[in-house]
């Protein structure tokens, strides 16, 4: 490709939305340009990265075994109502009609279409398993599109699903694709985070997330630094630590009875703090939530029996919604996403103010774990821990408490003795230096962003869409299903994030638009000649290159193939020929190379460095 046949556009700044260095990058380079908010089109050279990452992608699923189709983008909204999502997805997903009055969904992801698409074709276990993917268009309609591409509205996305017999061909399933996700990082030159994920409501059995470390990351990484374990905070878990005093001696168990305490206006941990001079993992507060769409069993729990409970239609009951009382520690915080998924909930969110009352009789800061009897108490592992055989290990003595009371706390409150919970479950948010739930040690945090996903969904969809096959005894039973998904727009800008320099890009040989550039100093006479012999015999060798024929100064064609982050440059200049000059854009030296041999050169060295992250 000759740069006159192209548009090479660049921008010497960025634009002032621009914050990041791949979004920068990618307009001043002009791989990209806006069309509007979280709506980018690829321009030459940015779509050629783009299908490099895309074929890397396609390569390495094809060798695990998956195959590609495609379906639609928009597809029919009663899909989406079979599934329940029609409902549940909210203002991401973008919902238009027909001229015919028919639903139609701009699809956000496709569990529901390849759901439609496979299951009357599978009817026996012989079929299965098959893992179907497409490398497709995606719409969500973000609130906050940012980052160019990082996080747009519309957006490219490799998602594959897995339809299977049965758990063990499930977990295979899933291993493949694990496997194939970290050729493919590998392949891009990027360095990722594989990490332990949410599974969500329907407590799936496995999922992880392939994240990369990014200061401007969505997602906090709980990692340990001695046995590589690594969760996402949403799922983080950790070891429950003793509860000291103020002395920080193990705390012991009290014999002394409840003592109500006035205080008025201590609403929070930092007043109690001071009203009671005692640090914050001496108190237990207790939070109310408001859940929903919760399908644990609430008969037997107090106040269970006053939430409605929805049991028609559904192959679980669920309680639209309930409240939940929930004990913690006083230095430690409630994760919403951990209590969602251990009370099988869609989600979970602090009661209002009057419900807060309505259920605990108290004020937000004077509930307490004692006579709750309208809703159920969990307590998290940091105040007791129920065992197999029922009894409690307790974890915090002696504690104060909200006294269930406006302006009242209760001193000497010993969980077990004075408060049962419902049930007891790891519902903090683990922070750095809590200690790895493994090997104990002190962990620590990072932020990140997610690339990938891969995610065991069960019979989540295919229940609902009832996809059943024949098993080897002739009896009907439901595919198991996995899904994995990969954004391409924010993979490609991630290469950026992690191969730049103040310069511009640096591409990886796999990722680059080109993978040399021929500069002649001016394209005339010798030098003309020179590139052009260069350029054929680069062409002849499989070699991707482009040639930069611009009447331009050289200082400027310099500055720009920089800027765009072609990997090897090739300088053919009057004064050095026969010789030319040979530099890699991650180097800062040149050297010179006899016009013969610099096409070998450069050949050899895109071959070795493919080589090298093909491996
Ligand atoms: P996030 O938490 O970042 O919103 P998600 O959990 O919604 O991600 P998934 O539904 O798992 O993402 O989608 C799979 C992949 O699609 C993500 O890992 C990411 O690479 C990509 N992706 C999701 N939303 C966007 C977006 N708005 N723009 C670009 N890529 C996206
Ligand atoms: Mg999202």
């Amino acid at each position: 490709m000759k740069t006159s046949q192209t548009v090479l556009y660049t921008l010497r700044d960025p634009p002032a939305d621009a914050v990041i260095a791949s979004h920068q990058l990618m307009m001043r380079a002009g791989l990209i340009k806006k069309l509007a908010n979280g709506l980018y089109a690829y321009m030459p050279f940015g779509l050629r990265s783009f299908r490099k990452v895309e074929n890397i992608i396609r390569e390495e699923l094809d060798r695990a075994g998956c195959f590609e189709i495609k379906p639609t983008v928009i597809v029919p909204g009663d899909l989406w109502k079979e599934s329940g999502r029609w409902e549940t997805m909210g203002g991401e997903m973008l919902r238009v009609k027909t001229r015919g009055g028919q639903d139609m969904v701009v699809s956000p992801t496709a569990e529901e279409a390849f759901t439609y698409l496979f299951k009357d074709s599978i009817t026996s276990y012989k079929q299965l398993p098959v893992i179907p993917y497409q490398i497709n268009t995606k719409y969500r309609d973000e609130i906050r599109p940012r980052y160019g591409v990082m996080r747009g509205r519309e957006f490219v996305m490799m998602d594959a699903y897995s339809f299977d017999a049965d758990q063990k061909s499930l977990d295979e399933s899933y291993e493949k694709l694990s496997k194939a996700y970290r050729r493919i990082f590998k392949r891009l030159g990027l360095t990722t985070i594989p990490v332990k994920a949410d599974t969500g409501a329907m407590g799936g059995s496995g999922s992880e997330e392939f994240m990369v470390e990014s200061t401007v990351g969505d997602n906090t990484l709980i990692l340990c630094p001695k046995c590589g374990y690594a969760a996402n905070v949403e799922k983080a878990s950790c070891k429950p630590d003793i509860a000291t005093d103020v002395n920080g001696e193990p705390q012991i168990k009290t014999e002394k009875p409840i003592e109500k305490v006035f205080c008025p206006g201590v609403e929070t941990i930092k007043l109690m703090e001071t009203f009671f001079k005692m640090p914050g993992r001496q108190f237990i507060k207790v939070l109310i939530y408001k859940v929903f769409n919760s399908s644990l069993d609430l008969q037997n729990a107090p106040g269970g029996k006053t939430f409605k409970r929805e049991m028609e239609n559904t192959a679980r009951p669920y309680y639209p919604v309930s409240f939940f009382a929930v004990a913690i520690r006083g230095d430690l915080d409630v994760s919403e996403t951990k209590l969602a998924s251990v009370l099988k909930a869609s989600g979970a969110e602090l009661a209002s103010e009057n419900e807060v009352i309505e259920y605990s009789g108290a004020p937000h800061g004077f509930v307490g774990p004692v006579g709750l009897t309208k809703l159920p108490l969990l307590a998290d592992e940091s105040v007791m821990i129920m065992r197999d055989d029922g009894k409690f290990d307790v974890c915090i003595h002696d504690t104060v408490t909200g006294g269930g009371e406006k302006d009242f706390d209760n001193m000497h409150v010993e969980p077990g003795r004075d408060f049962i919970p419902f049930m007891t479950a790891d519902v903090r948010i683990v922070k750095e230096g809590d200690c790895c739930p493994e090997c104990g040690q002190k962990l620590y945090t990072k932020k990140g962003n997610e690339l990938g996903h891969i995610f065991k969904l069960g019979t989540k969809y295919t229940k609902a869409m009832n996809a059943v096959y024949l098993d080897i005894n002739g009896k009907q039973q439901t595919m198991l299903m996995g899904c994995y998904g990969i954004g391409l727009d924010r993979t490609l800008a991630s290469i950026i994030e992690e191969h730049h320099d103040k310069d511009g890009i640096i591409w990886t040989m796999s990722t680059a638009p080109y993978q040399v550039v021929i500069v002649p100093i001016k394209y005339e006479g010798d030098m003309k000649e020179a590139a052009d012999r260069i350029y054929d015999d680069l062409v002849a060798a499989k070699v991707e290159v482009l040639l930069d024929d611009r009447n331009e100064r050289p200082g400027v064609k310099f500055k720009d193939m920089d800027l765009i982050g072609i990997p090897i440059r090739i300088v053919v200049g009057e004064k050095n020929l026969p010789e030319v000059e040979i530099k890699l854009r991650s180097e800062s030296e040149s050297r010179l190379v006899s016009l013969k041999d610099a096409s070998k050169i450069a050949a050899a060295t895109v071959h070795a460095e493919l080589a090298k992250l093909n491996a």
